[in-house]
């Protein structure tokens, strides 16, 4: 695979950052440049761009324990 030859990866077309997987990459320019937050919590609609932190939101926040 030529991608994985290159020094960083994957990089952002909107700021320098650099990333190994594509994935990791895409999360970045929606949670950094286009404000997305694919992780809401589902009580009061807060969102994350990561799921852990969501989680951990909604069982510190909200007390709710699985
Ligand atoms: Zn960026
Ligand atoms: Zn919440």
């Amino acid at each position: 695979m030529v991608w994985f030859a290159i020094v960083g990866g994957y990089s952002c077309q909107y700021c320098s950052a650099s990333f190994t997987l594509n994935s990791n990459m895409l999360r970045h320019v929606r949670t950094k440049h286009l404000n997305e937050t694919p992780y809401s919590c589902p009580i009061c609609k807060k969102g994350w761009s990561r799921p852990d932190a969501c989680k951990e939101h909604v069982y510190r926040v909200h007390g709710l324990i699985r």
